[in-house]
């Protein structure tokens, strides 16, 4: 039960465990209502959604919420709880073993997710695909999607959202429309971890490899250029 009261009070009974991602420090914090809109002002105006300012009770930043208004009643207005987020926290992703187009596209994709613009995500995931794709050839192609099989796999996922998130990547511009399906926020959702995945198995997981061994190498060589060989120190 979410409403504000005649006197302009937020009144929510999970108020205390009412926490999301900080967009601005990205912690899970609990959030403190700080600004509420005046009772007065709304039962005049009656629109339909109400706009509530937050702390983050972590870096004190403030986060603006929007609830749908469920009933102007004489002395209360009633919000439903599913809000919407003014601004979201940035999904996070390590670009360091990237290639310059598919990262320049893969962040502007996450810019589409972030702000709930699923279906521009998936879009912008199509040319991450391709990118991907013609850097790493037809060999690449197919390894991607062994690997899509494999988070089929690992994380159970039916056979719809399977066949959406191979449309998205796998099918071509050239296909019958819509060669792109639609996407719903949890098929986006998916689509954002599947994406994270196959990045990672192709570039990111790799790139830490190669440096971790190159670091190795470095080591060993230091160790052996100290130690003096055993045929000039005897003799
Ligand atoms: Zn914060």
């Amino acid at each position: 039960m979410l409403y504000i009261d005649a006197a302009s009070q937020l009144h929510y009974d999970k108020a205390a465990n009412f926490a999301l991602t900080c967009p601005h420090c990205q912690v899970l914090a609990h959030l403190t209502p700080v600004s509420v809109p005046n009772f007065g002002q709304l039962v005049a105006f009656k629109p339909s959604h109400v706009g509530v300012v937050y702390r983050c009770d972590s870096c004190n930043s403030p986060v603006f919420l929007k609830y749908p208004v469920k009933i102007y009643s004489t002395n209360r207005i009633e919000l439903a709880t599913d809000f919407s987020e003014l601004e979201r926290a940035p999904e996070q992703f390590n670009f360091t073993y990237l290639p310059e187009e598919p990262e320049l596209l893969f962040r502007e994709a996450l810019v589409c997710f972030s702000i709930g613009a699923y279906n521009a995500f998936a879009s912008m995931c199509r040319r991450v695909a391709q990118a991907v794709f013609a850097e790493l050839g037809d060999n690449g192609k197919l390894k991607m999607f062994d690997q899509l099989n494999d988070v089929r796999e690992i994380a159970d996922l039916d056979a719809e959202t399977f066949n959406i998130m191979r449309k998205v990547l796998f099918a071509t511009d050239a296909e019958p429309r819509p060669n792109i399906p639609t996407l719903e926020a949890f098929q986006a959702g998916v689509l954002l971890e599947v994406m994270k995945d196959l990045l990672y198995q192709s570039y990111v997981r790799r790139g830490q490899l190669q440096q971790a061994m190159m670091m190795r190498r470095h080591a060993l060589e230091d160790t052996h250029s100290k130690i003096t060989p055993l045929t000039k120190a005897s003799s």
